[in-house]
């Protein structure tokens, strides 16, 4: 006999009734009763997949008519839920004009982690609890992670598999389909707007003049000097020491998805820029003044950038796009400047 830990109101049930039961709840956690000394007296946990329950991509209720040119009808893989990580048998649809691989399990509801032969998938309702845990929250990846495979084993977490690597990857690839979708990227909206905004992730500024947006770009001069408030933009310069970034083992071929495209320049740019500069560094006439001093004083030994600076306007203090510089070496000129020229279209 067997019962589930996630199903309410549900009685004991055979194993047959369990998974007929679980058809559209494929991902909860199942327990059977177990003997011992002939006594059938405690609960151990089991997966409905080892109970004989599979997963049929593209087809509701019943299998797919066709078989697979070659391989199995069916695969295993690992997928990860917000009740912890499974062990799965998924049945690819092999329709003629079947889907892909990526569609069929997106269409089901899982993220897969690679896109040719996956086999760790995600629901989408782990990754979207993920991100209101780390807005809301500021939890980690690597706690949550951690949270997940203790859901899974309470007694021995370090048996259960790690998928800590596939789920940074998919979290930030999903960070940014969404980022895309909310700016209106996928369905061309940018198409409208002036050439700098036209592939940026950014949000700007509703109350500041923005040519092209809401102020036009035939404005006369005369009309601007009538008016000077409305058309003014004030822009302001604004350092963090603390936002600091430590020099660790990096995975060598991480690559940021939006470079330049949302709050920060684009990379490569700003780092072959910083080569051609020398040092600048601002000579203080006041002896109170020690944020430049700080971002060079501090341990930097260890520092791979210690301290970011951004340029926001000063009437409604939003983040311009394009205008958030790192500090390699403490604050110079050199870095405001480039912040400054990137933004300013
Ligand atoms: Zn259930
Ligand atoms: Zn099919
Ligand atoms: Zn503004």
């Amino acid at each position: 006999s067997f019962r589930c830990q996630d199903c309410i109101q549900i009685p004991i049930i055979c194993q047959g009734c369990m998974v007929t039961a679980h058809q559209f709840n494929p991902l909860h956690r199942i327990q059977q009763r177990t003997e011992h000394n002939n006594k059938k007296n405690y609960w151990v946990s089991t997966e409905l997949s080892s109970l004989g329950l599979v997963i049929r991509l593209n087809h509701t209720m019943e299998s797919c008519p066709h078989k697979p040119l070659t391989g199995p009808p069916t695969r295993k893989f690992t997928a990860v839920h917000t009740n912890g990580l499974h062990h799965t048998v998924v049945a690819l649809c092999h329709c003629p004009d079947q889907p892909s691989i990526m569609a069929q399990l997106l269409r089901a509801g899982f993220f897969p982690a690679t896109t040719e032969r996956p086999q760790t998938i995600f629901s989408l309702a782990v990754i979207q609890d993920f991100r209101m845990q780390t807005h809301e929250a500021g939890t980690t990846a690597h706690a949550y992670h951690s949270a997940l495979q203790r859901q899974t084993d309470p007694t021995f977490k370090d048996r259960v598999d790690d998928r800590y690597r596939e789920f940074l990857r998919v979290i930030q690839v999903w960070g940014h389909i969404e980022d895309q979708i909310r700016t209106g990227l996928p369905f061309g909206i940018n198409q409208h707007l002036p050439e700098f905004h036209r592939d940026c992730l950014a949000v700007i500024c509703p109350a500041c003049p923005q040519p092209g947006i809401n102020m036009s770009r035939e404005t006369s001069k005369e009309h601007i000097k009538g008016k000077p408030h409305l058309f003014t933009c004030f822009l302001a310069a604004d350092g963090n020491f603390r936002l600091v970034a430590k020099e660790k083992n990096q995975d060598e071929e991480a690559r940021s998805l939006a470079s330049g495209r949302a709050y920060m320049v684009a990379d490569d740019p700003y780092w072959t820029y910083l080569e051609s500069v020398h040092d600048d560094i601002e000579c203080e006439t006041c002896t109170n003044h020690k944020a430049g001093q700080l971002g060079r004083q501090l341990n930097s030994k260890h520092l791979r950038s210690r301290g970011k600076a951004v340029i926001n306007c000063t009437r409604h203090t939003i983040v311009r796009p394009k205008a958030m510089v790192d500090f390699p070496k403490g604050e110079r000129y050199s870095n405001i400047d480039y912040a400054l020229a990137s933004t300013i279209n």
